[in-house]
This record gives structure tokens, C-alpha cells and sequence, in this order.
């Protein structure tokens, strides 16, 4: 095969803003130490690239969701490292468990027995504490099958930790209520957000995922946070239109006046779905380049009044700080990472 010519987009991900020495400080400052969430291809941004970063930062955990992520993960830290939040729902999700030997969270009486049949060994106990997601119930952790268990780490989830919510104390209150009721090594509750609730949240590990990316779940955390992600793509063609002509699928924007366009080579094939539509805009040099009709699957109409200069080939960045990109789109910024496509992130730099 020939060599492919170089991609027209392109997903920048800053692996020195995710392992910074002002991350790692904050987290260590923030928590005796952190697990990080690298389930779903690192949100998107790419298990080669960052988890060598995040291991070069400290980080002794990590957490992904599935078993099928867990061979990707190993090849850059020991399989002991990797948790598994799904836990063990079959006999052979035990077995591969043991070959491979990443440790499954249990989340239920079922997983339990499940995992005690295989021959058990060390695990990790997920405990809900009210998001009523994975978990077992706090009434179940007496359960023989719970208490023979060699669990590492004993962990629960907050359901409003990017919110004040009394929900958060409540949370916290149920966990202490029932951590001395099963043996442990160590206490996990907070994610990003709950890392920013302060010290009595952080216990022995905690798990961030979207901030060590670039997003900010609350405010507190703006300052310890750069953008990880960038999103750059190709001008395929300019060209100048009328007032009164319309721009792409459904004919959704009328030019008020004749004015240049271009089209960038970015659609919501790579995840810049249409519900940026009415907000969104590209940039040059501090210049606002606004997004023009319906994003299409591989094109995205651009207004280039401010940057007349513009030619085919030029590049141009979707502005993709995530607090800011997520009022545009009105997507999370969880979504907005995990949502990249294939192309860009094939095309990850
Ligand atoms: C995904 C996940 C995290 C990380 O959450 P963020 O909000 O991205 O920091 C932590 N714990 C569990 C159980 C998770 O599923």
C-alpha cells in the first residue's frame, strides 16, 4: 500500500497539560493518591498517548470499564494496576480476570459468587451509596459471600459531585456508615468533581478521569486545569456568496449579505455533531469564525469575514476548552471527548 497523504484534521492532545507538574501537584495535594479513570480509549483522547503520561505523573491505578480495554492498558503498566469497574458478570470474565491480572470491581451478590467460584483473590467492593447505578446495597455487605471477599479497595460513587447538592453529605455519610462493616486495605469515593468537595471526601485514592483531560466539573478546579484536547482541520475551499443564498442541508442559513466562506474538513463523522450548529465557531488569530447552516457529516460551512485571507489548505481550530465548548454544543464535556470520532482521533498528534 502507499503511503497515505496527511489527514485534513487533526486531534491535538497535550500530554504535557495532562501530566503537568501543576496536575499531579494539585491532585497530590488534593489526595494521598490518585487512580485515573482511563476507561473508553482515555475519553477519547488516546490510551497510547496518555497513560504513558499519567504513569510518568505518579499514577499507580487505573480504571477502565470493560475487560476488552484492559489489553491496551497493559501494554504501557502492569495488568495489576488496571481495575475493572464492569466486575465479573460471567465464569469467563473471571478466568480472564486471572490470565490477564487486572482486578474486577465487585458490584454485586452475583459477581461476588461469581468471582468466589473462579477461586477468587484480591478485587475491589463498589458499594452504593444512593446514585443507584453499580453497587452492592449497604444491607448486602454482611453477606457471607461479601465478607470472604480480599478486597483491596472499597469504593463508592457520588451521584452530584459537580453540583452543591445535600446529596454529596449524604453520600459521604453512608459510606463511613458502612466501610468498618467489610475488611479493606483502602477507601476510594471521590471522581474529579468530588475531589474538589474538599478532604473529607478524598480517603486513601481517588479517581479522576475528566480533569486530568482538560475538563472542569466545578469551579473550584478551573485554576489546576488546562485544555488537553485541540481540534484543528483543513480549509477544502472557499468561495464567495450572495445575499440571499443559503448555505448546506435544509437551507438553514440565508446570507444577510454577500460574504466569503469556507469549508472546513471536520463533520459530525468526527464528532462535531449539529447541535453546535447555531453557536459554534472556529478561530483564527483571536478572530470568531462563525459556524454557518447544518454540520454535515464530513464539512462544516464557516463565515470568514474576519479572516479574509483565508485560502484552501489553511488550517483552522475549533476552540475545544471543554467549560466553554460545552455551553456552545450543549453537550457534557464527558461527551464532548468521548464523542470524537474515528478520523480525528486516528489522526491524534
Ligand atoms: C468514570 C468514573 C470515574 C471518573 O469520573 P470523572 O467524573 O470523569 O472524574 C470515577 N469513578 C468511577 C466509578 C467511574 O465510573
Amino acid at each position: 500500500m502507499p503511503d497515505r497523504p496527511p489527514p485534513t484534521l487533526r486531534l491535538t492532545v497535550d500530554t504535557g497539560a495532562l501530566a503537568s507538574p501543576d496536575m499531579a501537584s494539585s491532585l497530590r495535594q488534593f489526595s494521598a493518591s490518585a487512580g485515573a479513570a482511563v476507561k473508553a480509549d482515555c475519553y477519547g483522547l488516546g490510551v497510547d498517548k496518555c497513560v504513558p503520561a499519567l504513569r510518568a505523573a505518579g499514577c499507580e491505578h487505573f480504571l477502565v470499564a470493560h475487560w476488552s480495554e484492559v489489553a491496551d492498558v497493559a501494554q504501557h503498566i502492569p495488568a495489576g494496576q488496571i481495575a475493572v469497574l464492569h466486575g465479573v458478570m460471567t465464569q469467563e470474565d473471571a478466568s480472564y480476570a486471572k490470565a490477564i491480572g487486572a482486578i474486577p470491581v465487585i458490584n454485586s451478590l452475583h459477581q461476588a459468587q461469581v468471582w468466589q467460584a473462579s477461586g477468587g483473590g484480591r478485587c475491589h467492593v463498589m458499594v452504593d451509596t444512593g446514585i443507584n447505578r453499580l453497587g452492592i446495597s449497604p444491607a448486602e455487605v454482611s453477606e457471607d459471600v461479601i465478607q470472604s471477599l480480599d478486597v483491596d479497595v472499597l469504593m463508592s460513587h457520588l451521584a452530584c459531585a459537580d453540583e452543591d447538592s445535600a446529596m454529596n453529605a449524604r453520600q459521604l455519610a453512608r459510606f463511613k456508615e458502612v466501610f468498618s462493616a467489610v475488611p479493606h486495605r483502602a477507601l476510594s469515593l471521590a471522581n474529579s468533581a468530588g475531589i474538589a468537595l474538599g478532604p473529607d471526601y478524598h480517603f486513601d485514592l481517588t479517581r479522576p478521569g475528566l480533569s486530568l483531560y482538560g475538563g472542569v466539573p466545578r469551579a473550584e478546579l478551573a485554576d489546576a486545569i488546562r485544555p488537553v484536547a485541540g481540534v484543528e482541520a483543513a480549509l477544502l475551499q472557499t468561495r464567495a456568496i450572495a445575499a440571499g443564498d443559503t448555505v448546506g442541508y435544509n437551507a438553514r442559513f440565508t446570507a444577510p449579505r454577500d460574504m466569503r466562506v469556507g469549508v472546513v474538513s471536520l463533520g459530525y463523522a468526527d464528532g462535531i455533531l449539529r447541535s453546535w450548529g447555531e453557536h459554534g465557531a472556529f478561530e483564527l488569530g483571536g478572530n470568531r469564525l462563525k459556524m454557518l447552516g447544518t454540520v454535515s457529516m464530513d464539512m462544516i460551512v464557516i463565515d470568514l469575514t474576519a479572516a479574509p485571507d483565508l485560502r484552501e489548505g489553511d488550517w483552522v481550530s475549533l476552540p475545544y476548552s471543554l467549560r466553554d465548548a460545552a455551553q456552545q454544543s450543549s453537550l457534557s464535556q464527558y461527551e464532548l471527548l468521548t464523542v470524537l470520532g474515528k478520523r480525528l482521533r486516528d489522526s491524534a498528534a
